[in-house]
């Protein structure tokens, strides 16, 4: 409510150091880890009493005054970064800002300086800006959102899908990441067209290359249903509620909740279709030039970006979070077929760019065909051996398993029960139950 915050009261608090910032765990849904936070502001009255934002924030951005709220924000994440790093490990941090923070330069020049003195690692810094800032904002806005991904720090679409979002503004803009609003996320394990939405916000934040989010996730069968769905990362009481940066990071050292992969494995076998439609497609496209516009192709860079087998969704996938599988021969096996079907696609592009026998060509296509087979055939078998691995692990592990902490009950129950201890990050490590809320 505005009237518990007036100008008095915000220069007061500035003073004495009243806004502090709660931190809520990100965990990921593939491995069931806490991968960072998002910082979130309180107001604590000297009284001891604590506001929450949407009590003061409003008032805040109404008086132009955000911009000094921001940069607490942002020096008190740095701060706690810098915490994490001394520790040697890596934790990111969200930080919310707002239109009122891109009107300028203050926000870069702060941030930069902060990168080139060594006080921040720019991949470790993520900016939240909902959806209704961005939209309809000046081209120079825009511009300062570019300049900041560019420093190496990655750029969340907040709210995403209550309703603001053009599909211009998600192809223009640097996100990389897409947090679903909790409205879409709420009855997402009861709903079926909700789950169709977020199913297909999903495909399509993968299609552009970002990750998701999904926010206020309040229930088991909530965090289950996104896992399956193959969303990123989520965020919600259920996991939990915003606390101290010390609880969190407590949480974020102690803690593990399900993970299952299987949902981002189903989603890689649409990629990897979505990757042989295009190349057939460039093929015929060459094969019906004449061959003066053939010429003013660059066929050579055409084929060297095919043959690139690192940078094609699966291979990022299997050179980045997929070497979680390295344990299963399944997933070495694959990275001479994928090589193969690489060199193969580069070189139906060579073909298709020559006026050969159309034989030739078919016989090509054909072999990639092949080649494309097998990759969806190992993908399949992944998803199948990973879906019973984790199905055996929660089946064998009783309620009580995960109530008692230690790595010694947890580490015997897993000798004993399953003999699973030499399988690696997917399901290692000391689980305790996290109680819900
Ligand atoms: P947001 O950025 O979308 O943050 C998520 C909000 O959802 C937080 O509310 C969080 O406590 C709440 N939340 C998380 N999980 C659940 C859940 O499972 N169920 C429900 N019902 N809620 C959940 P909070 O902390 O009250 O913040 C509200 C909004 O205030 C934030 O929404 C953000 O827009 C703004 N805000 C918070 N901190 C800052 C800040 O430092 N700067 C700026 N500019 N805005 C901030
Ligand atoms: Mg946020
Ligand atoms: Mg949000």
């Amino acid at each position: 409510m505005p009237d518990t915050m007036n100008d008095d009261s915000f220069r007061q608090a500035l003073q004495q150091q009243e806004f502090i910032f709660y931190y809520q765990p990100k965990v990921s849904m593939i491995s069931g880890k806490i991968t960072g936070a998002e910082a979130l502001i309180r107001w604590q009255r000297s009284d001891g009493s604590i506001v929450t934002p949407d009590h003061f924030i409003p008032y805040v951005e109404q008086r132009g005054l955000i911009k000094q709220i921001t940069r607490i924000a942002i020096d008190n994440a740095v701060d706690h970064l810098q915490k994490i790093k001394r520790l040697g490990l890596a934790l990111q941090v969200a930080v919310n800002i707002t239109y009122q923070d891109l009107e300028d330069d203050g926000l870069i020049k702060h941030l930069r300086s902060l990168i080139q003195s060594g006080d921040l690692d720019a991949t470790l810094l993520q900016l939240e800006i909902t959806e209704r800032t961005v939209i309809r904002s000046p081209e120079e806005v825009q511009n300062r959102l570019a300049q900041l991904a560019e420093t190496g720090m990655t750029i969340a679409i907040d709210d995403f899908g209550i309703g603001y979002t053009s599909l211009e503004v998600l192809s223009n803009l640097p996100f990389s990441t897409i947090k679903l609003d909790r409205s879409l996320i709420r009855d997402v394990a009861t709903n079926k067209k909700k789950a169709r939405i977020v199913s297909s916000s999903v495909r399509m934040a993968r299609l552009l290359n970002m990750s998701t989010v999904a926010e206020g996730i309040e229930d088991k069968a909530c965090y289950e249903k996104l896992m399956r769905l193959g969303c990123t990362y989520g965020q919600g009481y259920w996991l939990s509620r915003p606390a101290s940066f010390e609880q969190f990071f407590e949480l974020s050292q102690t803690r593990q909740w399900k993970g299952n992969p299987c949902g981002q494995l189903h989603l890689m076998q649409l990629d990897h279709m979505e990757w042989r439609k295009d190349i057939l497609e460039e093929v015929s496209y060459l094969v019906s030039l004449s061959k003066s516009e053939k010429r003013k192709i660059d066929i050579e860079t055409v084929a060297r970006g095919h043959s690139d087998y690192r940078s094609c969704n699966l291979g990022k996938w299997y050179y980045g979070v997929g070497r979680e599988f390295r344990q299963y021969q399944i997933y070495n096996q694959m990275e001479a077929t994928h090589t193969a079907l690489h060199q193969t696609g580069a070189k139906l592009i060579r073909m298709a760019a020559k006026q050969g026998r159309f034989e030739r060509l078919q016989e090509e296509m054909n072999t990639l065909n092949e080649l494309s087979g097998q990759i969806i055939m190992f993908l399949e078998k992944l998803e199948t051996q990973v879906q019973y691995d984790t199905l055996k692990f929660n089946q064998v592990f009783t309620e009580q398993d995960f109530l008692q902490s230690g790595d010694m009950v947890w580490n015997r129950a897993m000798e004993k029960r399953v003999g699973y201890h030499n399988r690696g990050t997917i399901i290692s490590r000391n689980i305790t139950r996290f109680p819900a809320g």
